[in-house]
């Protein structure tokens, strides 16, 4: 076995706390990657305060992951030791059904395995990033470029992934006119990724401070939600809106938006269910869909992507002894636009 260390969450109410676990040895098609830097979620403060339920303890949260390879099984082909590399969300699915021969790994029929809070299909529990390394399979591991600064790459792994696939599956591109729902994590990467492929790209906001750095990541329009006049002054004109709200929120105000034939798509996660009007679907022939991350060639396909033009995450770098403090400041609002932990201070 692998010798771990990293922090755990033991219930839903306490701080994180120092935590040593094993990890399997690489198997034949196994990567170890010593982590440098790892990503905080929202996803990881839901799980880790059991807000969606069900909830494993204990519990090292952490599926932005960024590293340099140390070890790899003997099948292994795309590493080598020394080479960086990145996991993400998953780190098993069945590889055999239809969904994951179609690279929608995330929705695999037999249950797709997270990188923590899960159990792989031979039982032992995951355990994820918030450590000084991480076992997975190579089909799960991805390739990054050296061209970019690491640690703002981290985030891309779950926050890039879920906003990089539904506007590539909603066809985002010129001519569309897209809206942005929460300039946290998630949305700063949809905004950057919205701007990026064309689209006219508005961002709703509850925070009238970050309408500055939303014009600047990309937005050509900022609209403060709280501003009834200003959300009315869009009715009807978006083609797809991309909802990356964590806490409870109104779906009608942004479903009233969409033009004939436009698309909701919630990828936010909020632990209360979002009602929805039938009259909000049906006039203009709406549609509210979801999304959950993504598939592991087309996380490669973004990862290479941001490495062609230059797409990386806004970052705030913080430590592993400052858990509580980022955790507070996430649920606020109040990032500037993803927190990475420094793996170096795991030792320190
Ligand atoms: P985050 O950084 O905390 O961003 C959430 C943003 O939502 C905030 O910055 C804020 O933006 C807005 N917001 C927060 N509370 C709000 C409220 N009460 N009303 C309206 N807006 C509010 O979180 P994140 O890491 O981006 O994650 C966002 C959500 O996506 C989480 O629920 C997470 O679990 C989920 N998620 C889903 C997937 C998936 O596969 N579908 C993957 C990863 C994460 P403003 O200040 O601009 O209003
Ligand atoms: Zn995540």
């Amino acid at each position: 076995m692998i010798q771990s260390s990293g922090y755990a969450a033991q219930d839903s109410k306490s701080s994180l706390t120092p935590f040593s676990f094993e990890r399997r040895d690489a198997g034949p098609k196994d990567v170890v990657v010593e982590i440098a830097y790892c990503g905080i979620c929202h996803s990881d403060i839901h799980q880790v305060r059991n807000e969606w339920g069900g909830s494993m303890y204990p519990m090292v949260p952490g599926h932005e992951i960024v590293g340099k390879v140390t070890a790899v099984g003997a099948e292994v082909t795309k590493f080598k030791v020394g080479d960086l590399a990145g996991v993400g969300v998953t780190v098993e699915t069945c590889m055999n059904c239809e969904n994951c021969k179609a690279g929608a790994e995330p929705y695999c029929l037999k249950g797709m395995v997270g990188t923590y809070n899960a159990k792989t299909y031979a039982g032992e529990m995951t355990y994820g990033g918030y450590a000084n390394n991480v076992v997975a399979p190579e089909h799960y591991v991805y390739s990054i470029s050296p061209k970019l600064e690491l640690a703002a790459v981290a985030p891309l792994l779950c926050a890039g992934i879920t906003t990089w696939s539904p506007l590539r599956h909603w066809g985002v591109g010129p001519g569309k006119k897209v809206g942005i729902v929460g300039l946290g994590g998630l949305g700063h990467m949809g905004l950057k990724f919205a701007h990026s492929l064309g689209a006219e790209t508005a961002l709703f906001t509850t925070s009238e401070a970050k309408a500055a750095d939303a014009k600047r990541l990309g937005a050509n329009e900022v609209v403060v939600s709280k501003d009834q006049d200003a959300m009315k002054s869009h009715t009807g004109k978006f083609d797809f809106i991309l909802d990356c709200v964590s806490a409870p929120h109104d779906l009608n105000e942004y479903m009233s938006l969409l033009r004939l034939d436009g698309t909701l798509c919630q990828v936010g996660l909020p632990d209360q269910p979002l009602p929805v009007a039938a009259f909000s679907l049906v006039t203009n022939r709406r549609s509210l869909s979801g999304s959950m991350i993504g598939g592991m060639t087309e996380t490669q396909e973004m990862l290479d992507y941001c490495a062609e033009k230059n797409i990386v995450s806004d970052i705030e770098m913080t430590s592993m002894d400052k858990l509580d403090e980022a955790y507070e400041r996430v649920v606020q609002g109040d990032v500037k636009y993803r927190f990475v932990i420094d793996m170096a201070t795991l030792k320190a």
